[in-house]
């Protein structure tokens, strides 16, 4: 069986940033996890597909074409998993014009398989300025109440993906300056 684990959490929340960190202390215990980002993958098809350049543009993308765009980066993500462990960075549910969109609906979670799915969380007030001062990127600015709904949102779509598939949930604090207590947690979960 693969072993494919899932990091999931509200944009900007500092998934990416905690990630890599983990993945460094894994690899020091000998525990090597091949990290894909959904996004890239995603974003790979996309330009082939629709031209598009720019990864916080693709939430606009038509819902037929976005949601074979997510279907194939599935694919091509569930054929690597065959090889090594996979840590897939992406999200729970992503939001788009037309509402909250499934991040692992059936046919993204038939192909990975995960076996634990972790909640990256802040206050969405921390949130809300960790997107303004990284300049890096285009993410939608939010109220805090906004942002506390898409997090509602995405623990409730998290515990039925686990209903799907068995996987267990884990939920992670990123704590303003202490992405390392995060990192330490989320070693304690792909261990
Ligand atoms: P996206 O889903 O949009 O890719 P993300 O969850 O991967 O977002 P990151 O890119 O990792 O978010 O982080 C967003 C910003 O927050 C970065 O500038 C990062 O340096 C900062 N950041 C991450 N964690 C913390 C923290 N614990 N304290 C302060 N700043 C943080
Ligand atoms: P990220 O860098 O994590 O913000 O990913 C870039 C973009 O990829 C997101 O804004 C979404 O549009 C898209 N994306 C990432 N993961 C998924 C997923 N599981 N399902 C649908 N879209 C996704
Ligand atoms: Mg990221």
């Amino acid at each position: 069986m693969s072993r494919l684990a899932v990091v999931t959490g509200v944009p900007g929340v500092g998934k990416s940033t905690v990630v890599k960190l983990a993945l460094e202390r894994l690899k020091e215990v000998g525990l090597e996890y091949e990290l894909v980002n959904y996004g890239d993958v995603m974003l790979e098809i996309a330009r082939e597909e629709v031209g598009v350049k720019d990864r916080d543009e693709m939430r606009k993308i038509k819902y037929e074409i976005y949601r074979r765009i997510q279907e194939g980066a599935a694919e091509r993500i569930a054929n690597l998993a065959k090889e090594k462990p996979v840590l897939v960075d992406t999200h729970c549910t992503v939001k788009k014009p037309e509402g909250y969109f499934p991040g692992l609906p059936k046919w993204v979670l038939e192909r990975l398989n995960p076996r634990v799915l972790i909640i990256v969380e802040a206050s969405p007030e921390e949130i809300a300025k960790r997107r303004s001062r990284d300049a890096s990127r285009r993410r939608d600015e939010e109220l805090s109440e906004e942002i506390s709904e898409h997090q509602q949102m995405n623990r409730a779509a998290a515990m039925a993906y686990a209903m799907m598939t068995g996987a267990t949930v884990k939920i992670i604090k990123n704590r303003e300056g202490r992405v390392d207590e995060a990192a330490d947690e989320m070693v304690k979960a792909l261990r």
